[in-house]
């Protein structure tokens, strides 16, 4: 099998060459993004300023390096870019290395980039319009359908996690049903509890729990304080998405921690 561990030389122009992927592909999400929240084919048509409407040419659009460039303005009309092109061609770059380096230059690799790069387009769109795009969910459980035969271990696995994504969705939808007849304003959005079922699929069930409290902690923590007396719901979706990130990369080690730590030697199949 091919290792992107078995020479330095090798290690070295894989990460590169993932960095330039990831760079592209992070442009490419972030225009998508920017077009299904505004509610527009997102692949139609050429990128232009939004200021003075000129088409953008090659030299506006390599990544990292034309915003750096033009030092973050238009070639045409001087008016500003924003640091979003700038930070979320950077982020994805190094999200799509750090892919590669966890988990090698295998199917696993591919069907959970595949899954990132669904987790950080609808979180641009859900952080824009506060909606998570049903394609990103679909594409996603696509991925991880086309990707189970390869990576199969079990049946016992494989149904933990199909019923993971299913329990998981199921009872968030519970609780929001609940939630919103208490607080009579919508609670928790559709597309959360959608997101928590292709999570569920990807994860199991420890990790998904686990994602499911690392993520109430941080949307609180970081929405909570400029919450105040604003009952306008926030968006949930990118929360979720680091906790997954972060469950994906290390899910395994802190169940094994926690289980550790909980005094159980072996880890059951149906946990994981
Ligand atoms: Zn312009």
């Amino acid at each position: 099998m091919i290792s992107i561990y078995s020479s330095t030389a090798i290690l070295i122009f894989s990460c590169v060459v993932a960095a330039i992927l990831g760079a592209v592909l992070g442009s490419f999400l972030n225009c998508a993004a920017g077009r299904l929240a505004k509610d527009q084919p997102f692949i139609k048509g050429r990128s232009h300023c939004p200021a003075c409407g000129h088409d953008l040419s090659v030299l506006d659009l390599v990544p990292v390096f034309s915003w750096l460039f033009l030092r973050g303005k238009c070639r045409h009309c001087g008016a500003k870019i924003s640091p979003r092109y700038l930070i979320t061609e950077l982020l994805f770059a190094a999200l799509t290395v750090a892919c590669l380096l966890r988990f090698d230059l295998t199917v696993l690799c591919l069907r959970n980039w595949i899954f990132i790069c669904c987790l950080f387009c609808l979180s641009l769109v859900d952080f824009e319009s506060k909606i998570i795009p049903n394609g990103t969910l679909l594409i996603a459980a696509g991925a991880w359908l086309v990707a189970e035969p390869f990576l199969f271990e079990s049946w016992t696995r494989t149904l933990a996690h199909v019923g993971t994504g299913v329990a998981i969705s199921g009872g968030m939808l519970l609780i929001s049903l609940v939630m919103d007849k208490v607080l009579q304003r919508e609670s928790l959005g559709g597309g959360d509890v959608k997101l928590f079922a292709v999570v569920g699929l990807y994860l199991g069930l420890l990790p998904s729990m686990f994602a499911l409290i690392l993520s109430c902690i941080l949307g609180l923590a970081v929405n909570l304080p400029r919450q105040r007396g604003n009952s306008e719901p926030f968006p949930f979706g990118p929360w979720i998405a680091v906790a997954t990130v972060v469950m994906l990369f290390c899910g395994q080690a802190v169940v094994e921690w926690y289980l550790g730590f909980m005094g159980v030697s072996s880890t059951p199949a149906i946990l994981l």
